[in-house]
């Protein structure tokens, strides 16, 4: 693999890069750069400085390698930074799997069933409403939520009653999971918990829920807790019907919201709003797309739009020069 370092760039422009292959430094010289080497959500050093503090040790779902060498090429030769750079994709993700992705398991340490359920900190108290919305509307923001917790880890609990609902994730091999027959042996088993709180959380979570409303998990069926600090707005289910199963997560990285500003052409542009002649960009390394959220599916449709203008646009401009 040829790893890019940086951009030879001018007062004409970019005109190619520097990479190292098979451990020698050389410059490549062309017409156009396109730059989609990914955002910097593998570099725990970016991560703590944008993102914040506690970001240093978020597990990264992806590949090892998007440390962010794109954006801070282009930074260097002039380009100007665009969008949410303390915002980043991240969602529940097995406290147990490794620090960078494995393609073996691929998706399988995400754990994005929650909304049937709910998630204990390990002071034993709920943190979040797990029923907000559909999972597609909250789970890219609640890896972030879960870092914010005690130990940055949670613990996500069901009966038996949604079993059946939950993901395929949820019966891979390498899970952390434990199950219990009741709630005492449950808060017993959950790793690094308060248990006497978890019990007392339990409880009141079962004592706060509208039954009158029928759960639906098809819709926002609005079966929700009340009086609680922390309510759940949907598809709040007695924890009842055992045996309980309970699942460990903390954050799982999957990529940056910051990055570099461009045109509608894909063309990179510099601090003093011109275009920069020979640069172009795609990908996660695009800032100014996503802010504070991000709805699923949009990472690969985002990479699929902007790479195809972006590669038309450094061909355009190859031609002509
Ligand atoms: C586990 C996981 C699940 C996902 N699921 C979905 C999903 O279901 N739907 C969806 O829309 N999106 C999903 N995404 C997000 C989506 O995959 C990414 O947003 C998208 O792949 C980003 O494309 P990219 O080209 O910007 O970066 P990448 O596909 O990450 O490619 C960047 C490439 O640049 C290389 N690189 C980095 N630095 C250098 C360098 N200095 N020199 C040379 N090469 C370099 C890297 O090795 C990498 O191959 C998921 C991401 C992950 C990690």
């Amino acid at each position: 693999m040829a790893r890019a370092l940086s951009l030879l760039h001018g007062d004409d422009g970019v005109h190619g890069l520097n990479v190292r292959y098979e451990g020698k430094t050389r410059a490549l010289r062309c017409k156009a750069v396109v730059l989609a080497a990914g955002g910097f959500e593998s570099n725990p050093e970016w991560r703590t400085r944008y993102l914040g503090p506690g970001w240093d040790l978020a597990k990264v779902r992806g590949t090892r390698f998007n440390t962010g060498d794109g954006i801070r090429m282009a930074l260097d030769a002039g380009a100007a930074p665009c969008g949410n750079w303390s915002g980043c994709h991240a969602v529940g993700w097995d406290r147990n799997a490794p620090e960078f992705g494995d393609l073996a398991v691929g998706d399988g340490f995400q754990k994005h069933s929650y909304p049937f359920g709910i998630m204990l900190n390990a002071n034993g108290e709920r943190f979040v409403d797990e029923g907000a919305d559909f999972r597609n509307y909250t789970y890219a923001k609640y890896g972030a939520v879960i870092l914010r917790q005690p130990g940055q880890f949670a613990w996500q609990i069901f009966d038996k009653k949604v079993t059946h609902l939950l993901r395929d994730e949820y019966r891979i091999r390498q899970v952390t999971k434990v199950t219990a027959n009741t709630f005492v042996e449950l808060v017993g088993k959950l790793d690094d918990v308060n248990p006497a709180k978890a019990l007392e959380t339990l409880r009141a979570y079962n004592a706060a829920i509208r039954t009158d409303i029928a759960f639906n998990p098809n819709v926002k069926d609005g079966r929700r807790t009340e009086g609680l600090a922390v309510p759940k707005s949907n598809w709040a289910n007695l924890l009842d019907t055992p045996p309980y199963e309970a699942y460990a997560v903390s954050c799982g990285i999957t990529f940056t919201f910051g990055g570099l500003r461009i045109t509608t052409d894909a063309q990179v542009v510099d601090t003093d709003g011109m275009a920069m002649p020979g640069l172009y960009a795609a990908g996660e390394l695009i800032g100014g797309l996503f802010y504070f959220n991000y709805p699923g599916g949009t990472g690969l449709m985002s990479g699929a739009v902007f790479g195809r203008i972006a590669g038309s646009s450094a061909g355009r401009a190859s031609k002509a020069a």
